[in-house]
């Protein structure tokens, strides 16, 4: 363990972040890594505890509580602690293909369940984890595996995080594996949703050269289902896992839609981030001098209002259907549970710093969209505000408060309302069976669509979820596609 009774006399102690005013001139970022012996001190608070919680990954009260990929918690920051840095980056990979990934956007569930949070300060388990893959990177104990060939070939659709650490995974077991993803480049949301202020595309590349290097095949462009057909793939590999996230956005039906000014957060997400690393702002959904409203109070919604701010935008808010979450946990959610609590994350601060109050305004849904002058741009966003409430089956439903509706000026609409679920088209082109909530069928361990050879994983057999749950199903599905083929 750490050290005895550290956590007693050393405080928690993350990072420090540049300042809000000074970070939204650029897109790089923000957090300033700590210091070499400021990380062993943090580390050394982990008491190594008789039951830990962190590495558990359970769902409980619906959520993930403790880490979904089991991370060696204790043993990874004891190691810290005495300064063995490259068997601490042992111990994190022998778990986690990606630590540099998770160790920036994972909202770490591990520390919600930490014994030292229920009723102290929990030990810094995700920045401990970003310090050792990025000190890892820096001493070279990142080397390229020397991989043994058994000549099957596996064809793995779409280059998220759940298609990355299943490609990954099966290389390192000698497969041959080609990755065929639709955009122009590889990453799924890491690259084209997550923005560079989270997650920098240089780190995310150093992660696809490296298993370039290391023999897996990256197909961009492809777009499987149109060229090259699923059937097609089926035919000529051994296995083929779907991987393809769940891309179809929850869409707000309202009165005036379809006015030019409405957008999906994702297609403005991906243009922003694309404009960047093209160096071309032709496609740029531009928020400069403008009014933005952002529908959906959620993480994806935050990214929204740190990018509207870096373009210049005049002013933004973030309207929720939900109420203003409690500011400590609720009698409802006690510890080792995710903590449903208030959080002031980067989006907000960085509204707060520049036009002085958060952008949420909650328990508001939006009626309809008006026009401007023009009758064709966007012009006015009607609200009205919700009071949760049963209907007679008993289920919560927002009902609309009479005489609280409002018109909010709005030249860009920024739906973040979530996903539904996964596309169709190579679902319906292998007649593979799909869960209530249309997800692909597959159950979570095996991973085995009705159809033969063929697999899923990720936000696609899941429903929309998070990095470290993709990265959890992708080394999944990975053992299970080794075991079809080494018995078959
Ligand atoms: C804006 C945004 C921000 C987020 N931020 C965070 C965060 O900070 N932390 C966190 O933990 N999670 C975050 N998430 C969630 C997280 O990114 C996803 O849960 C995760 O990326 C899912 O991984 P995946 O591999 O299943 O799918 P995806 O990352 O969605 O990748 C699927 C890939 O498949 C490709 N594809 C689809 N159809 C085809 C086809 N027919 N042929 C070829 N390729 C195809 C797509 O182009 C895409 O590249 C965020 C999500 C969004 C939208
Ligand atoms: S991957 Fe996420 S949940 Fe797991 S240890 Fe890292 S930060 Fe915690």
């Amino acid at each position: 363990m750490g050290k005895i009774g550290a956590f007693l006399e050393q405080k928690r102690s993350v990072p420090t972040e540049r300042e809000p005013l000074e970070r939204i001139k650029d897109y790089n970022e923000f957090k300033i890594p700590m210091s070499e012996e400021d990380i062993k001190l943090q580390a050394s608070r982990c008491m190594d505890c008789g039951i830990p919680f962190c590495h558990s990954g359970v769902l409980l009260g619906g959520m993930a509580a403790g880490c979904p990929i089991h991370n060696l918690v204790p043993e990874f920051n004891d190691l810290i602690y005495r300064g063995a840095w490259e068997d601490a980056y042992k111990r994190l990979i022998a778990t986690n293909n990606f630590p540099e990934f998770t160790g920036r956007v994972c909202p770490a569930p591990c520390e919600g369940s930490c014994t030292e949070g229920l009723n102290w300060e929990s030990v810094t388990i995700k920045n401990n984890e970003y310090s050792i893959i990025e000190k890892a990177f820096l001493s070279g104990f990142v080397k390229k595996k020397v991989i043994k060939r058994t000549g099957k070939r596996v064809a793995v659709i779409g280059s998220g995080p759940s298609g990355l650490a299943c490609a990954d995974t099966l290389n390192g077991l000698g497969h041959e594996v080609s990755v065929f993803e639709r955009a122009d480049r590889v990453g799924g949301l890491l690259m084209y949703g997550i923005p560079n202020m989270k997650l920098d595309k240089n780190i995310v590349m150093r992660r696809i050269n490296l298993m370039q290097e290391e023999g897996v095949k990256f197909f961009t462009n492809k777009e499987v289902g149109v060229d090259p057909s699923a059937r097609d793939l089926l035919n000529e590999f051994d296995s083929v896992v779907l991987c393809c996230g769940a891309t179809r956005p929850r869409d707000l039906k309202v009165d005036g839609r379809d006015l030019s000014g409405v957008y999906f957060a994702v297609d403005f997400l991906k243009a922003n981030t694309k404009s960047l690393l093209d160096k071309d702002n032709s496609s740029l959904i531009s928020a400069k001098d403008k009014s933005v409203v952002i529908i959906g109070g959620g993480d994806t919604g935050t990214d929204c209002v740190a990018t509207s701010i870096r373009h210049g935008c005049r002013d933004v808010i973030q309207i929720e259907i939900l109420p203003e979450p409690p500011k400590s946990r609720s009698q409802s959610n006690p510890w080792p549970e995710w903590p449903k609590v208030l959080k002031v994350d980067y989006g907000q601060e960085e509204r707060i710093a520049l036009f002085g109050t958060d952008p949420r305004i909650y328990l508001t849904t939006v009626t309809s969209f008006e026009p401007a002058e023009d009758k064709v741009s966007l012009g006015w966003v009607n609200t009205v505000k919700v009071k949760w409430d049963r209907d007679e089956k008993g289920n919560f439903i927002p009902r609309h408060v009479a005489g609280s509706e409002e018109r909010l000026r709005a030249d860009i609409v920024l739906i973040a309302m979530g996903f539904l679920g996964p596309e169709e088209s190579i679902i319906r082109e292998l007649s593979i069976e799909q869960d209530q909530r249309s997800n692909v069928k597959a159950q979570f361990g095996k991973f085995r669509t009705n159809v033969e050879k063929v697999f899923a994983a990720g936000d696609m057999r899941r429903g929309q979820s998070l990095v470290v749950w993709a990265i959890a199903e992708g080394r999944g599905v990975a053992k299970s596609v080794n075991e079809y083929l080494m018995t078959k």
